[in-house]
């Protein structure tokens, strides 16, 4: 994670100072708020800011005057129901703001969930770090056959370190080229003064998609759910799910009965059809199933088997 010491420096300040209010805040996320939680190699999500905490949506749930709470228990009891049964709007009473540096090739496929308010580093304005995501060797793997949007073996040897240095060299090239085009110092002075330089809108062009962005990304709790349970889950590619690591570990923090419940009812849940539940009570009735004639494709069957841990 690359935080430069005046960063760093902000952040314990920030941490450092405390403001009395009479809304309500969530010590184990206060612990957490501002810190960078470190993802791959130079990438971060902190908690920025947050509105509300799991009895706020019990409070939406029962529109209460006050803070609408019974005992912990009946709170979480009423939270799973809610999950139980997709009643959505009171999770929309909290929001959660996060800072996240990210490469832009993840930042593409963070971008289509667009139930957000996102603010992204202007390279327009502003020079792009020299910053560049290179896989660590366990993550560089061969195209799947089996799965045309996943990975399969790890590369390993000679056509391993080919690859790194293909990656490296690369982006350390275009970056380069994108610094030469826009002939401009740390300060702003020319580089080579008789030279104008490219715009910096035209120069980032160049650039490779591992090179690192950055954005404020805020959004309530139940779309940020519905971000986790796509992005947490083993189909979505390994470096976007490496950022959802540490959200989910500050959505634990905060909202704890929401947590438990969302672990329960959708990170850990499957979804069988009305033929694979017809399937399933067949089987548990003790009738021999085959994928042949069972009306699923066998792609369907092998999903519903792999669900079930069956062979
Ligand atoms: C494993 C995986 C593979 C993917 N592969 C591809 C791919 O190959 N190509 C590709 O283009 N995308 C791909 N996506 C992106 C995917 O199609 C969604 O765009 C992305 O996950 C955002 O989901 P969302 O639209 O539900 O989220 P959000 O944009 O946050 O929307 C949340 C919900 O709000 C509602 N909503 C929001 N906007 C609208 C609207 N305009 N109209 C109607 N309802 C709306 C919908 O109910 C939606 O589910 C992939 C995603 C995953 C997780």
């Amino acid at each position: 994670m690359s935080l430069t010491d005046a960063q760093q420096a902000e952040i314990d300040a920030l941490r450092g100072q405390s403001a009395a209010t009479r809304r309500a805040t969530v010590p184990a996320l206060e612990e957490l708020l501002y810190q960078a939680m470190p993802v791959l190699d130079h990438g971060f999500v902190r908690v920025i800011d947050y509105m509300g905490d799991d009895a706020a949506v019990v409070q939406a749930a029962r529109v209460s005057y006050g803070r609408g709470t019974r005992r912990v228990s009946e709170d979480a009891g009423l939270i799973r129901y809610l999950m139980r049964h997709r009643h959505t709007t009171p999770f929309e009473m909290c929001e959660i703001k996060y800072h996240v540096k990210l490469p832009i090739f993840v930042a593409r496929q963070w971008i289509r969930h667009r139930t957000a308010n996102v603010n992204e580093y202007s390279a327009r304005y502003s020079i792009l770090d020299r910053e560049f995501y290179i896989p660590a060797p366990e993550h560089l793997a061969a195209q799947s056959h089996a799965n045309r949007q996943g990975r399969g073996e790890v590369l390993e040897g000679e056509e391993a370190g080919e690859v790194l240095d293909l990656l490296r060299n690369d982006a350390v090239r275009t970056y380069a080229h994108y610094a030469q085009m826009l002939n401009e110092g740390v300060d702003g002075t020319p580089v080579d003064p008789g030279r104008k330089g490219l715009a910096r809108e035209l120069a980032r062009m160049n650039l490779t998609l591992n090179t690192y962005t950055q954005w404020y990304w805020k959004t309530d709790l139940h779309n940020l759910l519905h971000f986790l349970s796509l992005r947490a889950d083993p189909h979505a590619q390994y470096e976007i799910r490496a950022y959802a690591e540490p959200m989910l570990r500050s959505l634990e923090a905060w909202v704890p009965a929401t947590y438990a419940a969302f672990r329960d009812y959708r990170l850990g849940a499957v979804t069988f059809s009305a033929a694979m539940l017809a399937i399933l009570k067949r089987m548990l009735a003790g009738e021999a199933v085959e994928q042949k004639g069972s009306g699923l494709s066998k792609r369907e069957w092998d999903e519903m088997m792999g669900a079930l841990e069956r062979g």
